[in-house]
C-alpha cells in the first residue's frame, strides 16, 4: 500500500482500484505502526457509491468491523450515496458526558473512597441486563427510544439545563420506533440506565491543565476541579438493530447494483427503504444511549449529593458512533451528505448555530477519553477543521482485549493502580487487564496529533482518581 505524507500530521493514499475518492489519514509515523489492516479498511470505504471528498481516518484509527474505528466518510445523499451500518458500528451513539463538580481536588480527596463506594453499588454494569430504570412497559420504552436524555429530564432524571448541554438537546427527531425490531426492544427494556463493559466506564477526574481559559471558563471547568467522566451507548439494543439492518442490506444491496470490497460494508442507498429503516432505528437507539448517559448521571449525582453534599453541572454530551445528515460544501457546492462518524467525535467550529448559546463562540466541546491509568482531554472544534468537521474520539487501541490480558495479571494492576492513587471499582479484577494502559495508544500523542492535523485544539487535561468499569 503506498501512502504519502502531504503535511505533517497527514496522510494520503492515492485512489486505485475500486477506490473513488483517496484516503486521508491524519496521524504520524509513530500513531501507524501496525495499522496496515485500518489503512486496508480506510482503502475499502473509499469504494463506496456515492463517498465525496475521502476516506478519512483520525489519529486514534484501529480495526473495527467494515469501517475502521476513527473513520469517517460522507456521501451525497442526492446522489444515489448509501448508508452503511458499519459507518457506525454495533454500540450505535456510544458516547461521552462530562460534569462538573463543585468541588476542588484537594477538598475532594478525604471524600473519594466514600464517593467510589457509593459509586460501586450505585452504577449497574456488566455485560447482562440491570439498569437504573426499569421501563414501565413497551410504551414507556418507545417514548425513551422517541425522546432520549429529554425524556428521561421529563420523567424527572435530571435538570432542564442538562439538554442544552446535550448534542442535539438530547434527542433526535428523527427516531421510527416501527423499525426497531423485536429482539432489540425485549434486550434495550431491561438494560435502560446501564454501563455495560469493557472499555465503558464511569470515571471521576480531576482537572491538571487548562490550555484555554475562556472555553474552559465557558465549559464550565477549571483547573483543580473534580469531574466525572461517563462513557457508554445503547447497549443491546443499539447491537440488535446494528445485527438486524446489516442482515437486511447485505440481501438488499444487488438490487441496487451495489458491490462492495467487503460484505461488513452491507449498504444501500440513504434514499430507500432499507436506508430510510435503517437511519429510523439507528436515531431511535441514538437516543436510547443518550438517556443511558442522562440516567447514569443522575445516579451519579445522587452519590456525590449523599456523600459529600456536591452538585455536577453538565460541561457537555457527545456521541462518536452516528451518521447525520448535514450539509457541507464540496467543491464549492452545498450539498446533502449522510456523514458517518465512526469512533470519530463531531466537532463544530466556533459560531455554529447548532452550538449552546452560551458556549457558540468557542466552538464545540469534544470528550476524549484516555485510559484509566492516563490521562482524558477536553477538546473544542476549530474554524477551518477538515474531515466535515470532525476529530478523534479516544487514545484508540493498539491491543486485543486477549493480547492485553496476557501482559498483566488482576492483582499486578490492582497495585499499581493503588500506588498511582487510582481507587478502581471494577466487576472483576482479571477482567480489568483487558483495560491496562498499554493496551491503546499515547493519548497525549493522539490529541496532539488532532490538533496539529488542524482538526480541533486542547482545552483541558484531566487525570483520573477513581473508576468504575464493568
Ligand atoms: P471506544 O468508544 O472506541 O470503545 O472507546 C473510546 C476510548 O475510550 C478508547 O479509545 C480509550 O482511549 C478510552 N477508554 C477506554 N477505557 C477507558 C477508561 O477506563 N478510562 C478512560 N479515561 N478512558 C478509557
Ligand atoms: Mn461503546
Ligand atoms: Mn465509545
Amino acid at each position: 500500500m503506498e501512502w504519502v505524507e502531504e503535511r505533517s500530521f497527514r496522510y494520503r493514499i492515492e485512489p486505485s482500484g475500486g477506490m473513488r475518492v483517496p484516503g486521508i489519514v491524519f496521524a504520524t509515523r509513530d500513531l501507524l505502526t501496525d495499522a496496515e489492516q485500518s489503512l486496508e479498511q480506510v482503502i475499502h470505504v473509499a469504494a463506496l457509491p456515492g463517498i465525496v471528498a475521502a476516506s478519512y481516518a483520525m489519529p486514534d484509527i484501529h480495526w473495527g468491523y467494515g469501517f475502521p474505528i476513527g473513520g469517517v466518510a460522507a456521501t451525497d445523499v442526492d446522489a444515489g450515496g448509501v448508508v452503511s451500518p458499519g459507518g457506525v458500528g454495533f454500540d450505535i451513539s456510544c458516547g461521552v458526558r462530562l460534569l462538573a463538580a463543585d468541588r476542588d481536588g484537594d477538598e475532594f480527596r478525604p471524600a473519594l473512597t466514600a464517593v467510589m463506594d457509593g459509586l460501586d453499588r450505585a452504577i449497574p454494569r456488566g455485560a447482562g441486563p440491570g439498569g437504573v430504570w426499569r421501563p414501565d412497559g413497551p410504551g414507556e420504552l418507545e417514548r425513551l427510544l422517541a425522546g432520549g436524555s429529554r425524556y428521561a429530564v421529563e420523567r424527572g432524571h435530571g435538570e432542564e439545563r442538562d439538554l442544552l448541554r446535550c448534542e442535539d438537546g438530547g434527542a433526535v427527531a428523527d427516531a421510527d420506533v416501527t423499525q426497531v425490531g423485536q429482539r432489540a426492544r425485549e434486550r434495550g427494556l431491561g438494560q435502560v440506565g446501564s454501563l455495560g463493559s469493557a472499555n465503558h466506564f464511569l470515571e471521576v477526574q480531576q482537572v491538571t491543565e487548562v490550555y484555554d481559559v475562556p472555553a474552559a471558563t465557558a465549559f464550565g471547568i477549571e483547573p483543580g476541579q473534580v469531574c466525572v467522566m461517563i462513557h457508554c451507548g445503547s447497549r443491546g439494543l443499539g447491537h440488535q438493530i446494528c445485527t438486524d439492518h446489516v442482515r437486511v442490506m447485505d440481501r438488499a444491496m444487488t438490487r441496487y447494483g451495489i458491490t462492495v470490497p467487503d460484505r461488513q460494508l452491507a449498504c444501500t442507498p440513504v434514499d430507500s427503504p432499507e436506508g430510510r429503516a435503517y437511519l429510523g432505528a439507528m436515531a431511535a437507539a441514538a437516543n436510547y444511549g443518550r438517556a443511558n448517559r442522562q440516567l447514569l448521571s443522575d445516579a451519579a449525582r445522587a452519590v456525590f449529593r449523599r456523600a459529600v453534599g456536591a452538585r455536577l453541572s453538565l460541561v457537555y454530551d457527545v456521541s462518536h458512533n452516528l451518521a447525520k445528515i448535514e450539509t457541507h460544501p464540496v467543491a464549492g457546492r452545498c450539498r446533502r451528505l449522510c456523514v458517518h462518524r465512526k469512533g470519530a467525535t463531531r466537532a463544530f467550529p466556533p459560531g455554529h448555530p447548532e452550538l449552546p448559546e452560551d458556549i457558540r463562540e468557542f466552538g464545540q466541546p469534544v470528550l476524549i477519553p484516555g485510559t484509566l491509568g492516563t490521562a482524558s482531554y477536553v477538546l473544542a472544534g476549530v474554524p477551518v477543521g477538515d474531515a466535515f468537521h470532525s476529530t478523534c474520539h479516544g487514545a484508540g487501541r493498539t491491543m486485543s482485549r486477549h493480547q492485553a490480558a496476557r501482559t498483566v495479571t488482576g492483582s499486578e494492576l490492582r497495585v499499581r493502580l493503588r500506588q498511582a492513587g487510582i481507587a478502581a471499582r471494577p466487576k472483576s479484577w482479571r477482567g480489568l487487564t483487558e483495560e491496562t494502559p498499554e493496551a491503546y495508544k499515547d493519548v497525549d500523542a493522539v490529541v496532539a496529533a488532532s490538533e496539529g492535523a488542524g482538526l480541533c485544539r486542547k482545552v483541558a487535561r484531566l487525570v483520573p482518581l477513581g473508576v468504575v468499569k464493568g
